[in-house]
């Protein structure tokens, strides 16, 4: 296991929960040994180091291809290349898997790259590259936390009760093209991943701190990002500094602005109607991309797709901060454990909108007070992104030679059967709600009152 930082930490417990292992062979690597105990009391190894571009393949080659029996890389770090750990892995016929494609440190910060070069759909280019490089083979998952990952399993699973729900004729959908026409008969015109993380801290956030719910580190890279979303082939307009990409999938565009200074219009079942921040993810991309038809060389259908993200409030009140100071990052980064928190739960699910019944919200409704009954030492954000990881590992063990994969690609029943019991009240919600509700107040407003679903009324101006 590479990183334990929060969500290693979680994860953890759940691995020797779940799998079978030899113990003696068991090792965690991370630069940090604040939490070694937790590791070496169990007895297992941990390698206090920082991999490197130059040192990963001496340190993991001799772990990986000691003994017998086949390893697995559970890569839960941040600043290392998850790419170059994928192909070493491949070669030594070792399982991977990561939550998230990580560079190499220097990628979210470079000043002298473009934006389009700081995108995640660069990032995920290059895994795609690989993958059309080196089809089939060794078993590597890409992207498998709980978003990315367990949402575009929600994906599929909302989409079959919307089809249901709203009589449309079908039968489960086999392949790729089945799940894209699917998704295009039932008259999705796009997808939200909303989330409302209502986990508040016993104490309040004092100045010049970020606070939040899992990895500061890995939540400021993704925020500093360029907003970026898969894009719809229903959208009448363009935000002005929209950009699209002149290579690869071409399903998504970015925005020449922060994602988390982006705010969007969204719902979750709790708050109803809600401000997100379109923070880029890889699953807007990768999710648009899958449910994308063509029509010889063009698109005749793709549903927009992007992240609307209320993290917890100290963390929105750390972005104000950041934000509010041009971007200058906080003294005191932290994660807040699961005993700091005094109550709250994490929604997280996915909104389908534009279809017959207007928008559907389906996903995880996991309180920080169940979670403690569930597993140890992680909050409810934890806990949603590592029983992903159990999923993930499990759906590995059991296609080991799957090549690279996308959770988009994955058996998606039988990953939610694994992870399910993890995730709180898992339950799905219609409502009535569009952006365009109590629009105008009172001030002019630039709206698309033709149709509610258009990004133009999603996105605040
Ligand atoms: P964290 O910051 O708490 O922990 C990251 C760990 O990586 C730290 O312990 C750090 O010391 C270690 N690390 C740093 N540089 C390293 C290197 N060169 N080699 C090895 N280890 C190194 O982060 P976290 O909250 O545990 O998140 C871990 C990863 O999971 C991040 O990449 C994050 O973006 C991702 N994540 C994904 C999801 C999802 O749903 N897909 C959700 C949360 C986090």
């Amino acid at each position: 296991m590479i990183g334990l930082g929060s969500i290693g930490k979680g994860t953890l417990p759940l691995i020797e929960r779940h799998f079978k292992f030899d113990k003696s062979r068991f090792t965690v690597i991370d630069p940090v040994d604040t939490d070694a105990k937790l590791v070496r009391d169990k007895g297992y190894r941990f390698q206090k180091v920082a991999l490197t571009p130059e040192n990963y393949k001496n340190i993991l080659t001799p772990i990986l291809s000691a003994g017998e029996g086949q390893g697995f890389v559970v890569n839960l770090s941040v600043d290392t290349s998850s790419l170059e750990l994928m192909k070493l892995c491949r070669k030594l016929g070792v399982l991977y898997l990561d939550t998230v494609v990580e560079p190499w440190p220097g990628f979210y910060f470079d000043e002298n790259a473009s934006a389009a070069d700081r995108t995640n759909y660069a990032l995920r280019e290059t895994v795609r590259k690989e993958k059309a490089r080196k089809p089939g083979g060794t078993t590597a998952v890409s992207c498998c936390g709980a978003n990315p990952g367990m949402v575009s399993w929600l994906v599929k699973k909302a989409l079959v009760d919307i089809a249901a729900d709203t009589g449309t004729k079908f039968k489960e959908p086999k392949n790729r093209k089945g799940w894209a026409k699917l998704m295009k008969k039932t008259g999705v015109k796009g997808i939200h991943i909303a989330e409302r993380d209502t986990q508040r801290a016993k104490q309040p956030k004092p100045p010049n701190t970020f606070w939040n719910t899992w990895s500061v580190e890995g939540f400021l890279s993704e925020g500093f990002q360029p907003a970026e979303l898969g894009w719809g082939t229903h959208e009448a307009w363009k935000p002005k500094n929209a950009k699209s990409h002149k290579k690869g999938c071409n399903a998504a565009i970015y925005i020449e602005q922060p994602g988390a200074n982006t705010r969007v219009r969204s719902w979750c079942p709790t708050p109803g109607a809600q401000f997100g921040f379109l923070v880029t993810h890889n699953e807007a991309i990768s999710i648009a991309d899958y449910f994308t038809l063509e029509n010889g060389k063009k698109v005749s259908y793709r549903p927009t797709c992007h992240y609307a993200y209320h993290p917890a409030d100290e963390a929105v009140l750390s972005l104000d901060e950041l934000f509010g100071a041009a971007g200058k990052v906080q003294k005191t980064l932290h994660v807040l454990t699961e005993d700091e928190i005094r109550d709250g739960t994490d929604e997280l699910g996915v909104f389908l909108y534009g279809h017959k019944k207007n928008a559907y919200w389906y996903g995880s409704q996991l309180s920080v007070e169940e979670t403690r009954k569930l597993a140890p030492n992680q909050n409810a954000t934890g806990l949603q992104v590592s029983s992903a990881v159990i999923a993930g590992m499990a759906w590995a063990l059991e296609n080991p030679e799957a090549g690279i994969v996308e959770t988009d690609e994955m058996d998606y029943k039988r990953c939610l059967e694994i992870q399910m019991p993890y995730l709180g009240p898992v339950k799905g919600y219609y409502t009535d709600w569009t952006p365009l509700d109590g629009r105008p107040g009172f001030f002019k407003e630039d709206l698309d009152k033709n149709d509610p679903w258009q990004f133009r009324n999603i996105l605040v101006q």
